[in-house]
C-alpha cells in the first residue's frame, strides 16, 4: 500500500480532476427521458467550440480507435486508396486498420523523428491525376513520438494540387491541449477521444464532420451499422442517441467542457506550451535527446526522451514506478525500450510538472543512467521566470 497520489504521467489516459470524478458520481438517468435530452443537446452544442467547428460532432461510446474506424467506414468505399503518413505508432495503427477494412493505404514512410511532410504529400497528390486517392489521413500529435504535424501546410498542399480528397486528422492527444482549428484548417473529419486533453476516463470517441464529408457518407462509404453517422443525426437533433450512450461519461464530459471554457481554450493551450517548454528545458539540461528533431513540431502534450548509451528505457520506467510511484509512457514498436515518454497534458499545473520532472531526475540517478544533474532546477528557473498570463 502506497501513500499519496499515484503520478499518472503517461500521455493518456491522463489524471481525471476531482471535479469531473464528482460529476460522474451520480445515478444513471433514463437515456430516453427529457432530462437526458437537455444534457445531450447542451453537450453536442458546446463541444463545437472545442473542435473549432460549426458542424456536427458525433459521440461514440468507444475508445479513440472506434472514431478512427467510423471516419474510414463512413467515407470510403471498399478498395478506395487513402494517403497516410508515418509519423509514429499511431499513424501505423491507423494504416493497419485501413488495410484490414479493405481500403488501400498508400503509406508514406517517415523516420519517427519528423512530422508529416507537406511537400511530399503534394507530390503524391499531383501525381494522382485521376483522383483515385479519396482521403489524406494524418495524426496531428503522434503520441508515440511527441511530434505535432503542421496541418495547415497539409491543407495548402492539397489545395495547391487541386485535389478533392478528404482531409482526416487524428487529434486524440491534442484536442483540448494543443490548438486545433477544424473549420479554419479545412479538416473534413476529426478523430478524438475522451482520455487525454479532455481529462475524462477512456470510453468516448468523437468525429467532427464537414459538410463535404457528410455528403460523401450519404452517397456511399462502406457497409456499416454501429458507426453510421447518419443513424446518429436524427436522434442527436433532440440530444438523444440511437443506442444507449455512456451516460456517466457524458456527465463527466459536461463538466470537462465547463472546466475548459472557464479557463479559456487559448489559456489552456498557453499552459500546455509553457509546460512543454519547461519539460524540454529539463531534458536539455540533463544532456538527453528529445526524439522529435524539428523544434517547430515539438509536442506540447508529451515529450519522448531518447535513452543515452543504449540503456533500457523500460528499466528506468520500472525504477521510477517502484521508487516514486509514477507511471511514464513506454516506447512503442520501432522505439521500444529506446525512449520513455513524459505526459504533460490535461489536469496539470506547475507543481504537478515539477513532481513529474523530479521523479524522472531521481529515477535517472537511481537507475545509474549517465545524465547531468540540474534538469529539474532548470525547469524551475524557467517556470519561475515565466509566469503564466493571468497569474503572478
Ligand atoms: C491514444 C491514441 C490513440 C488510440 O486511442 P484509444 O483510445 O487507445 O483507442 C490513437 N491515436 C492517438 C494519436 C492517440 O494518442
Amino acid at each position: 500500500m502506497k501513500s499519496g497520489r499515484h503520478f499518472l504521467q503517461i500521455p493518456g489516459p491522463t489524471n481525471t480532476p476531482d471535479r469531473i470524478l464528482r460529476a460522474m458520481h451520480r445515478a444513471v438517468m433514463d437515456h430516453r427521458g427529457p432530462e437526458f435530452g437537455d444534457l445531450g443537446q447542451s453537450i453536442l452544442e458546446d463541444l463545437k467550440p472545442i473542435f473549432k467547428t460549426k458542424n456536427h460532432v458525433f459521440i461514440f461510446p468507444a475508445s479513440g480507435t472506434g472514431a478512427w474506424e467510423a471516419a474510414l467506414v463512413n467515407t470510403l468505399a471498399p478498395n478506395d486508396s487513402v494517403l497516410m503518413y508515418e509519423t509514429g505508432q499511431f499513424a501505423t495503427l491507423w494504416k493497419k486498420m485501413a488495410e484490414r477494412l479493405g481500403f488501400e493505404p498508400l503509406f508514406m514512410q517517415g523516420d519517427w523523428r519528423n512530422g508529416a511532410n507537406a511537400e511530399a504529400i503534394a507530390e503524391q497528390l499531383k501525381a494522382d491525376t485521376n483522383h483515385s486517392i479519396k482521403a489524406v489521413c494524418v495524426v496531428h500529435n503522434d503520441t508515440s513520438t511527441g511530434i505535432t504535424s503542421d496541418i495547415p501546410s497539409i491543407r495548402r498542399a492539397m489545395d495547391g494540387a487541386n485535389h478533392p480528397a478528404l482531409l482526416m486528422v487524428d487529434t486524440i492527444s491534442s484536442l483540448g491541449s494543443i490548438d486545433f482549428r477544424t473549420d479554419e484548417w479545412g479538416v473534413d473529419v476529426v478523430v478524438a477521444g475522451s482520455q487525454k486533453g479532455l481529462m475524462l476516463p477512456p470510453g468516448l470517441s468523437f468525429n467532427a464532420v464537414s459538410e463535404k464529408a457528410m455528403a460523401v457518407a450519404k452517397a456511399g462509404g462502406t457497409k456499416r451499422s454501429y458507426w453510421d453517422w447518419l443513424d446518429m443525426t436524427g436522434p442527436n437533433g433532440s440530444g438523444f442517441f440511437p443506442y444507449t450512450p455512456a451516460t456517466t461519461l457524458l456527465y463527466g464530459l459536461r463538466e470537462a467542457i465547463d472546466m475548459l471554457s472557464e479557463e479559456g481554450l487559448e489559456n489552456v493551450f498557453a499552459r500546455h506550451t509553457r509546460h512543454g517548454e519547461a519539460t524540454r528545458t529539463a531534458v536539455r539540461a540533463w544532456g538527453l535527446e528529445i526524439l522529435c528533431q524539428d523544434p517547430a513540431l515539438y509536442s506540447d502534450s508529451l515529450t519522448a526522451v531518447v535513452m543515452p548509451d543504449g540503456k533500457g528505457a523500460d528499466a528506468l520506467r520500472q525504477t521510477i514506478l517502484d521508487g516514486f510511484d509514477m507511471s511514464l509512457g513506454t516506447g512503442l514498436n520501432k522505439i521500444a525500450d529506446r525512449v520513455f515518454r513524459i505526459g504533460h497534458l490535461g489536469d496539470f499545473n506547475d507543481l504537478t510538472l515539477m513532481g513529474t520532472l523530479c521523479g524522472v531526475e531521481m529515477g535517472l540517478q537511481r537507475a545509474g543512467v549517465s545524465y547531468e544533474k540540474g534538469g529539474a532546477q532548470a525547469a524551475m528557473d524557467f517556470l519561475a521566470a515565466t509566469p503564466l498570463k493571468g497569474t503572478n
